[in-house]
């Protein structure tokens, strides 16, 4: 890039010499986060792109980059799961491996999440995920309907139904949440989950990425929250790429009710999200700060590192 330099002008600094460590920054809190991504995704024509693309930043490969990560935004503990968005059924799994590896060399600051998938064709792949759900650190399985399927019961055949059951009981048996990506509209929305919420709640801790998902999904979940939690529904949120509203609301209704203050953790949702904005979110929102301490850290520390 040419550059004039001027006085009082900042000099550019291309992105070649910001490789290396991380930029270090303070944010002056605990931070457990309970989301966020790692491993290989493969560059992909996505949507209209004739060239292949990588939208996001590189996730960490190995746990010295996550924890190096974790260090510069000083995330004490993170609980990770498979990188994935690419339209290939095996990609996510194959980083399951690597979870465990996360887990078993984060000494106590990384807890892991293994992908699982409610789609025939990898009921195979589940099977070798269940084989390393006792590992050290293995605290929770990670499920999308992005990548195909629906997360609703009554649309199910008899096959499908059995491999969720397979799911849902791998996961009861060690009292683990499920994570499940929200997203409005589609396979992935919230009223599609309703149903499977109703059938395994009560038994099976059903975390709601994303907080519903977007504008409808929020205020949908917000209508429903306290007469889930008083009904003995075992529904977790975290607020990665909820817009502004939801959160606020939320964090507002459990403040002055205190239904549900152990159900909403923080998660950062990187490298799809960023850390910084997911973190003033909820630092911004007016609430007791007891409650940002649960939602940054103590609900998370709970749930995966207790
Ligand atoms: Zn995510």
């Amino acid at each position: 890039m040419n550059f004039i330099k001027q006085d009082n002008m900042p000099r550019y600094v291309s992105s070649n010499e910001h490789q290396g460590s991380p930029t270090k920054m303070a944010f002056g809190r605990k931070v457990i986060s309970a989301h966020s991504h790692v491993g290989y995704l493969e560059p992909w024509a996505f949507y209209e792109s004739k060239e292949l693309i990588s939208p996001m930043d590189p996730a960490p490969e190995t746990t010295e980059e996550l924890l190096s990560f974790m260090n510069a935004r000083g995330i004490e503990k993170s609980l990770v799961m498979p990188n994935y968005g690419v339209p290939k059924q095996e990609q996510p799994f194959s980083h399951n491996q690597l979870i465990v590896q996360m887990a078993r060399e984060g000494k106590g600051r990384i807890a892991g999440a293994l992908w699982v998938s409610g789609l025939a064709q990898n009921a195979e792949r589940n099977e070798t995920a269940f084989r390393m759900l006792d590992e050290p650190g293995i605290r929770a399985l990670k499920m999308s309907y992005l990548l195909g399927g629906t997360p609703n019961p009554k649309k199910w055949d008899l096959e499908t139904l059995q491999l969720h059951e397979k799911i849902l009981k791998e996961a009861r048996e060690r009292d683990i949440p499920i994570h499940f990506h929200t997203g409005s509209g589609g396979s992935s929305d919230i009223t599609e989950y309703f149903e499977l919420i109703k059938r395994y709640g009560k038994e099976n801790k059903i975390h709601l990425v994303h907080m519903g998902g977007g504008t409808s999904g929020h205020i949908r979940l917000i209508t429903h929250w306290k007469d889930l939690i008083e009904g003995g529904y075992q529904i977790y949120v975290d607020s990665s790429w909820a817009i502004g509203f939801g959160p606020r609301k939320l964090l507002q209704e459990i403040d002055k009710t205190g239904v549900g203050v152990d159900r909403f953790l923080f998660g950062c949702d990187e490298p799809w999200s960023d850390f910084e904005s997911e973190f003033w979110k909820i630092q911004g929102v007016n609430v007791s700060d007891e409650i940002k301490e649960r939602v940054f850290w103590g609900n998370a520390e709970e749930q995966y590192f207790s």
